[in-house]
């Protein structure tokens, strides 16, 4: 299996529109965000967890050409508002693409991108062609791929982790239900959101994500959807083994 981090930063991007900070007019590349997202390669199968503002973007930046499933987190701007250039996929390859979340995201998707489901209104291919997969959050198989949703609280709703064999992704998390820690146990990868130093009502900081890393011990722990309070480099140095930063464009290979 191998994971492309598509995009690592917090809902406004980094850099921020207008700021003149230090990581905002950073050189360093890892110091550029673009909104959260990772794209999943397994045997065959194409899988995108969520479609950010930025999604053509970054499967142009990938070279991703194709994909067979969205697996979506929940219904922010930040995760699904670019899902109306998955028209490129539908047209380029004849199919509609099967998308995964809970009931409320997905609901709230129909809602937010009704002119592509309303079938008087529709001229199929100018519109994101998609097939609704309601989950609970117990595990399910897509072509051959067993994959896990953990369900996790991102302030006062719950939202979509998931785990496909030993790598989970998580984001937008602020709580994470014991039993669903339970999930996530003997990781080799785990990627997990961390925002900034201070606390916020709806997503972890560094201090609760390194908490959650060192209780489940993956082999190796990146922390993403991050904002300009966080320079690359500097937070890396100051972070236990086994923790970094992700950055965009980051590949992670697991067997
Ligand atoms: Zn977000
Ligand atoms: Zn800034
Ligand atoms: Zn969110």
């Amino acid at each position: 299996m191998k994971i492309t981090v598509l995009g690592s930063g917090t809902s406004q991007g980094v850099p921020i529109i207008g700021c003149g900070c230090r990581t905002c007019t950073s050189a360093n590349p890892k110091d550029n965000r673009l909104r959260a997202s990772v794209f999943i390669k397994e045997k065959d199968t194409g899988l995108l967890i969520d479609t950010s503002i930025d999604f053509r973007q970054q499967i142009l930046r990938a070279g991703i050409t194709d994909l067979d499933g969205i697996l979506f987190t929940h219904h922010h701007v930040d995760h699904i508002f670019g899902l109306d250039d998955l028209r490129q996929i539908n047209q380029r390859h004849k199919k509609w693409v099967d998308v995964f979340g809970n009931k409320f995201t997905l609901d709230e998707i129909k809602v937010t991108f009704r002119y592509a489901l309303d079938e008087e209104l529709i001229s199929y291919w100018a519109v994101p062609l998609m097939k609704f997969n309601y989950l609970d959050n117990r595990e399910f198989e897509f072509r051959g791929i067993k994959i896990i949703p953990i369900e996790v609280f991102h302030g006062r709703i719950k939202i979509f982790g998931y785990r496909i064999g030993k790598f989970a992704y998580i984001t937008d998390c602020s709580r994470i239900p014991e039993e669903e820690m339970k999930k996530l146990e003997g990781l080799d990868v785990l990627i997990l959101n961390s925002l900034r130093r201070l606390p916020h009502p709806t997503h972890f900081n560094v201090e609760q994500a390194t908490d959650i890393a060192l209780k489940l011990k993956p082999k190796q722990t990146y922390f993403t959807h991050i904002t300009h309070d966080l320079n690359h480099d500097e937070t890396n140095a100051g972070l236990p083994d086994g923790i970094e930063l992700a950055y965009d464009g980051l590949e992670i290979n697991i067997d």
